[in-house]
């Protein structure tokens, strides 16, 4: 493990502008530097860069984040591969910090074979460049398949001679133990006799996310009707087919910059669309993707497209797969190939733009592809039909976000003539059936109620009523202002005026010469927020509240920098935005009401409290109404006579707070 150490200071040499401009070129503008977002397509710049606050922030997708991050997905690496990089980057030692004896073994045992796999790709390759059969079998293989030596290079092809143990000696002799050449599947041991595995044949390395390589795939050569076309590594440590997608390394860029990734069958369609300059691709080696493998696509993309090149029975076989990848969030399209043609072979008959442009144009969403399909099957039937919408509605029902339900039932709807309605209740029925049988599942205790999904009222596909009331009665533009406030000018200073008044709250600006008290914002706000025990509705807002608490009670001085670096990406996400979003409520303020701001410090407070105050204000009004629908809901008088009581302490709250207000704002 990298010691802290070492990341503190690759955290403090990076310069997120230096960071960057390997990758983007940057222009100053006023403050900031800003060029052409490396994360989405865009004409007009809209990426930021705050060399003073270290961070980046694209204004047009939303990406941000400090150097580490930048690196991070920018080349798709790692924390520590980024750090890595950035230590590199700025001749900064790395200083390793001292792992348990379990984690050096566990270590050590995948190291060597990530050792052992590197070597053999290596030799593999060089067979297949520069051996007499190599080049002449192997090379002139894939020269007639129409791979360039780019791409043969690019996805370090390989080439295993035709005998029994060539490999194997000469990994022996190099001094690689047996063990791990057995280990790895390279070599097979029968009888205290070594084989290779992979013997007159192609081979295709493949690599894992970060580009190491973990296991091979040959293609026979020779005309054989007995042996299998393709032999792969076996299951190993360090290769669990289940979590592995060829071609991932070379795609993940793209995969993330076009937001979209094509899943074909195999490792020639991976590597034709690169020839063809289409890098956004994986193959999960013709099985239908697991869990595994979707949530390592999930981590660029939320699209999937799968070229498809089977009939249309097969194609109706992987249609549970398919829900699969659905309940994962993921859209799903499809794309369908001729007859007798895949992605390998048609990319070769149209060449790069025509095949683009197949794919584009051929691409169908897959809820309406799978309707239109079994429409077509149905052919009039009614009975057939009604079998279908079921079927079509347990793919719906399976998608989490309720926007993309709510438009697919539309879509349904118009390709099958039938109402929305009639889909609408069988979507809910089988929600709530999936909803129970979760449940059941998960172990909760099921009370046999049914829950009603309140997503579908008649006529209003979206959102519940009890939601939007929240909304309304929500403190949430106040929260965030709050949490602005303190990001933005917690460490400032401004001088707060005592007085012996009666009424704290007289402490309007006119008299304030009468005692100045020099407070630090953040330990101002957080007082202020504590003495009336407020709580943050907003979760993140309540956790990085929390953390400011902590600071003010520990004296840790936490600031913007420790939030904008923070290791939870939510956090950190949330307080980039808000840097970047500074206060412009008082500017507003200060021209409506006409204050004459005399000096910046006197701003500054009054900024403030208008802040916590109005955050106060709005959440004794949540009270209120809470408090108001309590007490018209109970029917037990004690319990009415306290919330009564309640009610008009609240009243005198809010009484005092506008009063407040009224102060401040002038
Ligand atoms: P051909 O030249 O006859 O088209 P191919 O090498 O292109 O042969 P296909 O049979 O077309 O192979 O299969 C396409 C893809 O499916 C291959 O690239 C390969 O990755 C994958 N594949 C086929 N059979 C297997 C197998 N037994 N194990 C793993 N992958 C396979
Ligand atoms: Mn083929």
């Amino acid at each position: 493990m990298i010691s802290r150490d070492t990341i503190d200071k690759v955290f403090d040499t990076a310069r997120i502008d230096e960071v960057v401009g390997d990758f983007v070129s940057l222009k100053q503008r006023g403050v900031n530097k800003i060029g052409l977002c490396p994360f989405h397509n865009e004409k007009t710049p809209s990426f930021t860069v705050s060399v003073a606050k270290g961070i980046y922030k694209c204004f047009g997708c939303g990406q941000g984040g400090n150097s580490v991050n930048f690196v991070m997905e920018h080349e798709k690496y790692s924390y520590p591969e980024a750090i890595r990089y950035l230590a590199k980057k700025y001749n900064i030692e790395i200083e390793e910090k001292e792992k348990t004896e379990e984690e050096i073994e566990q270590q050590s045992e995948r190291e060597s074979q990530y050792i052992v796999l590197g070597f053999a790709q290596k030799y593999f390759t060089d067979i297949l460049l520069n051996n007499a059969e190599g080049k002449s079998i192997g090379f002139s293989y894939f020269k007639e398949r129409g791979y360039n030596e780019d791409v043969v290079e690019k996805f370090q092809l390989g080439y295993g001679l035709e005998s029994w143990d060539a490999f194997t000696k000469e990994a022996l002799k190099k001094g690689y133990k047996l063990e791990y050449l057995e280990k790895t599947g390279m070599t097979i041991i029968k009888e205290e006799k070594h084989y290779d595995r992979f013997r007159g044949r192609v081979l295709f390395p493949i690599h894992n996310f970060s580009g190491k390589v973990i296991g091979f795939g040959g293609r026979i050569l020779k005309k054989d009707a007995k042996a299998a076309k393709y032999v792969n590594s076996p299951e190993s440590e360090v290769y669990e087919k289940r979590r592995v997608l060829y071609g991932i390394y070379f795609g993940k860029k793209a995969i993330a910059t076009q937001d979209n990734c094509y899943l074909v069958e195999g490792y020639t369609d991976v590597i034709s669309l690169h020839q063809a300059g289409i890098e956004n691709v994986v193959s999960s080696s013709g099985t239908s993707l697991t869990e595994d493998q979707i949530r390592l696509i999930q981590r660029l993309t939320k699209n999937i497209t799968i070229l498809y090149d089977g009939d249309a029975a097969g194609l109706k076989a992987s249609f549970r797969g398919i829900d699969l990848i659905l309940r994962q969030g993921l859209n799903v399209k499809i794309v369908l190939f001729p007859d007798g043609e895949d992605p390998d072979s048609y990319s070769k008959k149209l060449g790069k733009a025509k095949l683009q442009e197949y794919i584009k144009e051929g691409a169908k969403d897959f809820i309406s592809f799978k309707t239109g399909l079994l429409l077509e099957e149905a052919q009039g039937d009614p009975v057939k039909k009604v079998a279908l919408i079921r079927e079509i509605v347990e793919s719906i029902a399976v998608i989490p976000d309720a926007i993309a339900r709510s438009t697919y039932v539309h879509e349904c709807g118009k390709i099958m003539e039938i109402s929305e309605q009639v889909l609408i209740t069988e979507l809910n029925k089988i929600r709530r059936k999936n909803l129970s049988q979760q449940r059941r599942e998960s172990g909760e205790a099921y009370a046999g109620v049914e829950i009603p999904i309140s997503d579908y009222k008649s006529g209003h596909p979206l959102g519940s009523e009890s939601e939007s009331k929240v909304t309304e009665a929500s403190a949430e533009p106040q929260e965030r202002d709050v949490i602005r406030f303190l990001l933005n000018y917690g460490e400032s200073k401004f001088l707060l005026p005592i007085t012996d008044a009666a009424d704290p709250s007289d402490t309007s600006p006119e008299n304030a010469e009468v005692k100045n008290m020099e407070v630090l914002v953040s330990d101002f706000i957080v007082k202020e927020v504590l003495v009336d025990d407020l709580q943050f509705d907003h979760e993140l807002y309540g956790k990085i509240f929390k953390e400011f608490e902590y600071s003010v009670e520990n004296s840790l001085d936490w600031g913007q920098q420790h939030f904008v670096n923070h290791e939870n990406k939510e956090i950190s996400k949330m307080a980039i935005d808000l840097v970047f979003a500074p206060y412009t409520l008082s500017k507003n303020w200060d021209e409506k009401h006409h204050i004459k701001v005399q000096t910046e410090e006197l701003g500054l407070r009054l900024s403030v409290e208008r802040t916590v105050y109005s955050f106060k204000m709005a959440k004794v009004k949540k009270m209120i109404s809470e408090n108001r629908e309590k007490i018209r809901t109970s029917d037990d008088d004690s319990i009415r006579e306290e919330l009564l009581n309640e009610y008009h302490g609240l009243l005198e709250a809010k009484k005092y707070i506008s009063r407040y207000l009224g102060r401040v704002l002038g």
